[in-house]
């Protein structure tokens, strides 16, 4: 274990400006991805600050603390290709990025945190030749297993190298849902000018600091969750780099709002409209406005208030309450709303290397769906809230008759029947 657990972020991690402002607390909170064994739960907890500021000069929103990734990704229960939702944009992201970049088969795809291959899988049946990179041993050792190179590491320049080496120049480079989670972006995006090919695209895809705010969604929020990007934060980067984003996608039904954004050495590529709209979109938005923050960490707070209300009422009429998705956002949820076990005993999970674990913080019992069948439950607090309408399906296939609560962006009560009416307020 090394010796510094945590650090303060007091300069922009792109722009270096110390024009930082803090806009929203959600208090000293276990790590969202560290469940924990029964056996654990005597010991205490590693706790840090979880706090969000925005940088006013590029309107890069960061967290207050960046805590030690030795401590956060060596061991990664959550697997990418557990939803079906998932998987299927894995399969449009290959496709387009193969035909974007004007890929030959045999050409080489390189995924930065390539967890358990799934995204690889889906350019391995274009034809394309596919490396992966990831920290995680076991992600790591269970793609390998399964036929997907990969190798086990952080993004470095070593790294790079030793992809040249052993494969050559990637056409391609992913980074999906990682780039968020570097505290040195600079290194990374060098690391990747140090391996891609002079015609190659690198293509990050990740959560949208416009949705993030605007949404409400304060519990994607945790510690490993460093960076809430936008296209001109990200520009700022890319040009110190001598990179420029030359096309922009917009999935508003995948994580919440999510942004994918193509990069290619300067001159290479034509830069697409989309570039330009967003950039005026985010203008548009209030992107380095600090009036903009400071109101959603309000919202964020009244949207506490009724959660707790909601459940403190359930609670008095002997509702039996669980909870669906044991994810990064569900914990932050809850430990920031401090709801523990006491009132949520349990949260189901689709991924069943997470069943028989508990929840950080909140301590919940980890289980799969067909608990429910046996069970008397009158509400399913649905923390997984971006994957509702699958949820809502297996539910239902085990033949459950209770209610749904989505807690953000605001709360409401979601009958089960045929309908899916949807009941606004709280009853
Ligand atoms: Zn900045």
């Amino acid at each position: 274990m090394t010796s510094v657990r945590a650090k303060k972020q007091s300069n922009c991690r792109i722009c270096h400006s110390g024009r930082l402002r803090r806009y929203l607390d959600l208090g000293s909170t276990p790590l969202a991805n560290s469940y924990l064994r029964e056996e654990d739960l005597t010991t205490e907890e590693f706790r840090e600050e979880l706090a969000l500021q925005v940088c006013l000069d590029c309107g890069l929103s960061q967290l207050t603390t960046v805590v030690n990734p030795e401590l956060m990704f060596k061991q990664y229960l959550y697997v990418s290709s557990t939803t079906e939702t998932f998987r299927n944009h894995c399969a449009e992201l290959a496709n387009t990025s193969v035909m974007v970049a004007g890929c030959r088969s045999g050409d080489l795809v390189l995924d930065i945190a390539s967890n358990d291959g799934c995204l690889l899988s889906k350019f391995r049946e274009l034809g394309q030749e596919v490396v992966g990179v990831d920290p995680a041993e076991n992600l790591a050792a269970e793609a390998n297993k399964a036929g997907i190179p990969t190798l086990c590491g952080f993004w470095s320049r070593r790294l790079s190298e030793d992809v040249v080496g052993r494969y050559g120049q990637p056409r391609i480079i992913t980074a999906t849902n990682v780039f968020a989670h570097v505290d040195d972006v600079h290194e990374f995006v060098r690391a990747v000018d140090r391996c891609l090919a002079t015609r190659g695209i690198f293509v990050i895809e990740c959560p949208y600091v416009v949705d993030f705010i605007e949404k409400n969604e304060f519990d994607t929020a945790y510690h490993e969750h460093l960076s809430y990007l936008g296209v001109h934060p990200l520009r700022v980067l890319m040009e110190k780099h001598g990179f420029q984003i030359f096309r922009v996608d917009y999935f508003e039904m995948i994580h919440g709002g999510t942004i994918r954004v193509y990069v290619g050495r300067e001159g290479e590529y034509q830069p697409d409209p989309s570039v330009e709209r967003h950039l005026l979109q985010e203008e548009e938005f209030g992107i380095k406005d600090f009036r903009r923050y400071e109101a959603f960490g309000e919202r964020v707070l009244q949207n506490k208030q009724q959660l707790l209300d909601l459940i403190r009422r359930l609670r008095a009429e002997r509702r039996t309450v669980w909870a669906y998705g044991a994810s990064a956002k569900g914990n932050t949820l809850m430990n920031f709303f401090g709801i523990t076990k006491d009132a949520i005993p349990v949260v189901l999970d689709d991924n069943p290397k997470k069943w028989g674990w508990r929840t950080p913080g909140a301590h919940m019992r980890i289980t799969g769906v067909q608990e429910l069948v046996r069970a008397n439950v009158d509400y399913l607090l649905l923390l997984a809230w971006n994957f509702e309408s699958e949820i809502r399906r297996r539910c239902k296939a085990v033949g459950y008759t209770g209610r749904f609560v989505l807690p953000v962006p605001e709360v409401q009560i979601l009958d089960c029947a045929n309908t899916w009416r949807n009941e606004r307020g709280i009853p």
